[in-house]
């Protein structure tokens, strides 16, 4: 592992990985937790090089805060980022990101919408400093993904909106909040806590906690989930809330009732220590993620799950496939990556999922139903250029996630639990060994009268495609830290399908992660 205090440093460094190899981010402030670990495991997961920032930004502090006390422990966080595998850590000064002694410095400002409530209300300026730091370390690094903890909810939406505003080529990942086995949120501020302290603010994850139990039962309304909070934490005077409030997940405004998401968000300190805690109230029905190898069975299964539970089956191939429909009959080169871009880009896909077994994906272009065409051999055998080209990904990427926002989905893929979907409340990892996958494909050939391949030859490559499918830079084939492998040598498809749907019953009662 590598560490960096300069820009040039870590610029030189990096650019031996671009622009071939994804590159991760996890800004952080030190004192590096538990909370932190998950998002940087994720990272070296999910993305070929991994930097950690590691910078106490003065920008968001504010005079009467903890900025000269905030825990400073660079050797305990440079041991931890190594034995997780990050490649570098930057860990510049406040001089090097230029914010030296001079007030006069380009400042990101946010939208006030985002930054007027919840933390904003009682931080002025700090989220102008988050993002002035973030945007410097995103134009130094130019990260492939950065990775944020839900636990800052108004951190991750304001970070969202940047991304969005200012073009940015970066995906952004959220990651679930870590909790002691108490409940009680991580978070570097925790050492400021007193043994009874820590004690008493586990009021806030519990009140929280009683507020999702009630939201299970098909509580919804505003008023109703905030007194149950507020009545518990009243239990525990010693808490002295800030705000405590129901609001929209990405506008961040109060919301009166949950139509589809909330986010119940809580401030407050004990003693000298503040702490934020929050939870998504989630009404969706589940997205189930599988991705795997090639030749593990994804599609049938997939397929059956859908059926099985009522859910839908979102064919993400029917969407590659009307791309390329779309690119052969306007007559442009298929290598003409830009001219597709710009193509799609003005193109309207509509994809209305089948709602029962029997139907298949309607497919319409402009308004032109297409669902017949896209199946033929021509647009067959042209589907995996199109499919390679990273703008196409991309569009198609956003496409899949407004279809699954609702929840009520399957999907397969190689990427889809790691990149697509990457809050799918079930994620399977469906596998099988190269050899199986040789001896089940040897099956179907020799049923088509195709036989003639050893069984070997079949097993190299099936375990040449695995290499390639793993070591792609776009999409490669990853297991999300959070899925459950199913390994199907021995299981037929129908107990293969059975074990997701009892994946998915013993998942049921976690809507709100
Ligand atoms: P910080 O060092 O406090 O700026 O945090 C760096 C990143 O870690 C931010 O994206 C935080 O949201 C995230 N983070 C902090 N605590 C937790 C936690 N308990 N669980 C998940 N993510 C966290």
């Amino acid at each position: 592992m590598q560490i960096f205090t300069t820009i040039p440093g870590l610029r030189t460094f990096l650019a031996d990985y671009r622009p071939d190899h994804s590159i991760a981010l996890v800004p952080t402030m030190g004192a590096l937790h538990k909370g932190h670990a998950s998002l940087i495991r994720r990272a070296v997961t999910e993305a070929e090089v991994t930097v950690v920032s590691i910078f106490v930004n003065p920008l968001q502090f504010s005079p009467t805060e903890d900025f000269s006390r905030y825990p400073r422990t660079f050797e305990s966080d440079r041991q931890l980022c190594e034995s997780l595998g990050v490649a570098a850590i930057f860990a510049p000064s406040a001089e090097t990101l230029g914010i030296g002694d001079s007030e006069e410095i380009t400042a990101v400002v946010p939208p006030i919408s985002l930054t007027s409530g919840l933390c904003g209300a009682f931080r002025p300026g700090h989220f102008q400093g988050v993002a002035t730091i973030v945007t410097r370390l995103f134009n130094i690094i130019a990260p492939t993904i950065a990775y944020f903890g839900e636990k800052d909810a108004q951190q991750l939406a304001i970070i969202r909106q940047l991304v969005r505003d200012l073009n940015l080529a970066i995906e952004i990942r959220a990651c679930a909040t870590v909790r002691e086995t108490s409940g009680l949120a991580v978070s570097s501020r925790n050492q400021y806590l007193s043994a009874t302290e820590r004690e008493k603010a586990t009021i806030i994850a519990q009140s929280l906690q009683l507020a999702l139990e009630s939201f299970r039962l098909g509580e919804r309304q505003r008023e109703k989930l905030l007194a149950i909070v507020q009545k518990n934490l009243d239990r525990v005077p010693e808490f002295r809330c800030q705000y405590l409030d129901l609001v929209h997940p990405q506008s961040l405004q109060p919301i009166e009732q949950i139509e589809t998401g909330g986010l119940l968000a809580i401030a407050g300190s004990i003693g000298q220590t503040r702490l934020i805690d929050n939870i998504i109230l989630r009404q969706r029905r589940a997205v189930i993620a599988i991705d795997g190898p090639a030749g593990a069975g994804k599609s049938t299964v997939t397929r059956l799950v859908a059926e099985k539970l009522g859910l839908t089956y979102l064919d993400t191939g029917a969407m590659y496939r009307a791309v390329t429909w779309l690119v052969v009959n306007s007559g442009l080169d298929l290598s003409a990556e830009a001219a597709i871009a710009e193509l799609l880009s003005l193109a309207k896909i509509a994809i209305i999922p089948a709602d029962n077994p029997e139907n298949v994906t309607i497919v319409k272009i402009n308004g032109q139903d297409v669902t017949l065409e896209i199946r033929s051999p021509a647009i067959t055998a042209q589907v995996s250029r199109i499919a390679a080209q990273k703008a196409v990904r991309q569009q198609l990427v956003t496409l899949q996630r407004q279809l699954g926002m609702s929840g009520g989905i399957v999907v397969e893929g190689r990427d889809i639990g790691t990149n697509v979907f990457p809050e799918a409340e079930l994620k399977i990892f469906l596998t099988a060994t190269p050899e199986e996958r040789a001896r089940r494909r040897l099956k179907d050939l020799e049923a088509q009268g195709n036989g003639g391949i050893s069984l070997a030859e079949l097993t190299q490559e099936i375990e040449k495609r695995d290499y390639l499918d793993s070591n792609r830079s776009l999409a490669p084939l990853r297991k999300a830290t959070d899925a459950i492998e199913v390994n199907t040598d021995h299981l037929s498809i129908t107990e293969v399908t059975e074990k997701i749907i009892a994946l998915y019953h013993l998942n049921q009662g976690n809507l709100g992660r």
